[in-house]
Parts: C-alpha cells; sequence; structure tokens
C-alpha cells in the first residue's frame, strides 16, 4: 500500500478523534452537539500536527540529500534551479529526480559506447587502408634490393620503380584526405566566402579531367547548354571544386563505358542548384545513404582498383553542409546516377 503523507495524518486524526470522542461521549456523556464538535476539532489539530511533523522529519532526513542533488544537477542542468525544493511530498520528488538523472546517464552512456565502437572501427579501417597501398610500395622496394645478382633487368626495375611510386602516390593521397576530413570534423576549417563563376569552374574541371573521360570513352556535358556567359554565386571556391572533382571524378569511374557525364547548373530564385549525372549501374536503395559513410564502398575491390580513398563523399558532404547545404543522391539501378546541391547567389546589389 503506498499511502502519501496527507492519507496517513488523516487517517491517525480520524483515528485520535473517533477514539477521544467516543470516550467524551460515553465517559462524562457530553450531548452530542458537543462531541461532534469536538471531534471537528481534534480531526484539525491532529491532522495538521501529524501531517505537519510528517513533513518536516521527512524534510531534515532528506535536505542532506536533496541538496546534494541539486548541486549535481546545478553544476549539468543549470537551468534547473531551487524551485522544487520546500514543496510537499519530498521523497516521491527525490525518487523522480534519482530516476530522471539514471535515465540520463544511462543515455549519455549508450551514446559513449556507440562512438567508442565507431573509432574502432574507424581506427580498423584506417590501418587497412594504409597498409595495402604502403605493403605494395615495399613489395616493390624490396624485390629490386633484394636483387643482388641483376637478374632484374633495367626496364622490369624502372616498372617496379614506377608501380611502387604510384602506391605511395595512392598514400599520400589518403593521408592528405585523413587529415581534411579530421579537421573538417574538428570544425577547425573556415570556409572562405567568394564570389565566383560556376560555368568557368565546372569548364576548368572538365578540361581537368578530360584524359580519364577519355580513356573510357565518357563525354563530359555541360548543361543547358545555352548557360549565361557566367553564373555567379558566393562560396569557398577551392572547397567547392574538390566537391565537384570528386562527384565529376566518381560519375566516370561508377558510369559506362562510353557513357555520358552531365552537370547541370539550374538557377532557381535565391540560389544554384548543381547536379552531376551519369548513366553508370546506379546504386541500391540501401547502400544511398551509406556512400557518404567514411570508406564506405558498394564494390570493395573495384573502388579501391580504381585508387579511390573512399573518403571523397564523406568530404564532400563536410564541405557542402558547412555552406548550409545538403549533398543528395537520386539513383535507379541500370539507369544512373545523380548527386546534388546547392549553392547561394550573390545577394542583389551586393
Ligand atoms: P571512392 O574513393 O571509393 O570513390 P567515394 O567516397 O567517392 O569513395 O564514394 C564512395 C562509394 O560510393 C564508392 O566506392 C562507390 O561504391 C559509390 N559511388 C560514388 N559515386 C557513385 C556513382 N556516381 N555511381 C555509383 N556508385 C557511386
Amino acid at each position: 500500500m503506498n499511502l502519501s503523507s496527507r492519507t496517513i495524518a488523516i487517517l491517525i486524526a480520524l483515528l485520535v478523534a473517533g477514539v477521544l470522542t467516543a470516550y467524551a461521549r460515553i465517559g462524562p456523556t457530553l450531548p452530542f452537539r458537543e462531541a461532534f464538535l469536538a471531534a471537528g476539532v481534534t480531526v484539525a489539530a491532529c491532522f495538521l500536527l501529524v501531517y505537519l511533523s510528517f513533513e518536516a522529519l521527512i524534510f531534515r532526513e532528506i535536505n542532506g540529500i536533496y541538496a546534494g542533488l541539486e548541486h549535481i544537477k546545478r553544476k549539468e542542468f543549470k537551468k534547473l534551479s531551487s524551485k522544487f525544493l520546500f514543496r510537499p511530498e519530498p521523497v516521491k520528488r527525490v525518487r523522480d529526480e534519482i530516476l530522471l538523472m539514471a535515465e540520463r546517464r544511462q543515455q549519455e552512456l549508450d551514446e559513449l559506447v556507440r562512438l567508442q565502437a565507431l573509432r574502432r572501427e574507424f581506427l580498423a579501417d584506417v590501418s587497412h587502408e594504409l597498409k595495402t597501398p604502403l605493403f605494395a610500395a615495399q613489395g616493390f622496394v624490396h624485390t629490386i634490393l633484394d636483387d643482388e645478382d641483376d637478374d632484374i633487368d633495367l626496364a622490369t626495375r624502372r616498372k617496379f620503380l614506377a608501380k611502387a611510386a604510384a602506391s605511395l602516390d595512392t598514400l599520400d593521397a589518403l593521408v592528405q584526405d585523413l587529415v581534411t576530413i579530421a579537421q573538417l570534423e574538428k570544425g577547425v576549417v573556415r570556409m572562405r566566402r567568394q564570389r565566383f563563376d560556376l560555368v568557368a569552374l565546372v569548364r576548368e574541371i572538365f578540361e581537368l579531367l578530360e584524359q580519364q573521360a577519355a580513356r573510357r570513352g565518357t563525354v563530359l556535358e555541360l548543361f543547358p547548354p545555352t548557360l549565361p556567359a557566367e553564373l555567379l554565386v558566393v562560396a569557398d571556391r577551392n572547397r567547392i571544386r574538390q566537391v565537384l572533382v570528386n562527384l565529376v571524378d566518381n560519375a566516370i569511374k561508377y558510369g559506362r563505358d562510353h557513357g555520358r557525364v552531365v552537370v547541370a547548373l539550374v538557377e532557381g530564385s535565391r540560389g544554384v542548384r548543381i547536379a552531376v549525372r551519369d548513366d553508370g549501374s546506379g546504386i541500391a536503395p540501401e547502400h544511398q545513404n551509406r556512400i557518404f559513410e567514411r570508406f564506405y564502398r558498394i564494390d570493395k575491390s573495384r573502388s579501391r582498383e580504381s585508387g579511390g580513398s573512399g573518403l571523397g563523399l564523406a568530404i564532400s558532404k563536410h564541405i557542402v553542409e558547412a555552406h548550409k547545404s545538403t549533398i543528395k543522391v537520386k539513383s535507379t539501378v541500370g539507369e544512373g546516377t545523380t548527386l546534388e546541391f546547392k549553392l547561394s547567389k550573390p545577394k542583389m546589389g551586393a
């Protein structure tokens, strides 16, 4: 039975009054009216006495605990003040407070465990990614060094050295991407916003990736074909260049041979939507959100073979979000993939 101090006080008061009234009625044979009045006064007096002494006692006992709790709470949750103190039912409130705190602690613990698992997974991924090109370079260099009798001819040596150099370049790109992502996640990278022409930037990127596209027979196109001479946006040009190089590079890599990669620039009232579209094999729905995770690859062997660090889209997502936009993927398996985001236009008169 869970009785409050108020109920207990009423019960005791009724009991005491009942006993006293019965005694007064039987003993000195009080008239009924006086006996009734005496009963009422006794109930009220007993109730107040018992109730107040209960409350006062409980307060004295638990005030210490309660003050301690308030102290802990104030340290973390400054908004909680003394408004809870000196109200009835302190035991129930202390219990509620303890439960609430325990619940919060549990949530924090769960979050820590989740972060710890992510950290472990990230470390495992990083060491795996570093190991692959490092061991390859090490292998080629040692093969040449161990060839004391000069069995390997000059041309093969040069080929091995070129392969070692290519592996070291991959390693260098990976370490640079890791540094970039660490800085973006720490929030120490400031976006240097400036006005620049998006059409010129896309043409520059097409020139940069021209040879890579030609190797796969891919055609690079700007849409719509009749774009204005310039399309100004306000953003960090170098960072947006990094995003677009990554998106166009992926579109060539994962697009089909002799396919088409289209960069569409659509001017809206407040900003410009930039979409990079390919006609490759597409991305199944279950992978669509995951491709922005660090080191997530759909086809592990194929992506690594093509030299990607697996960090390109994770970095691109951070950069786009630092421009208060979001990067979205739309894809149909067998038809192709579009990745898009928006950039702000300069304010009128700015
Ligand atoms: P990677 O260096 O492996 O290309 P990214 O972060 O750029 O790393 O991309 C992550 C993964 O997303 C890729 O490994 C690939 O599986 C998938 N992906 C990215 N872009 C496309 C695309 N246009 N079409 C199909 N899959 C893509």
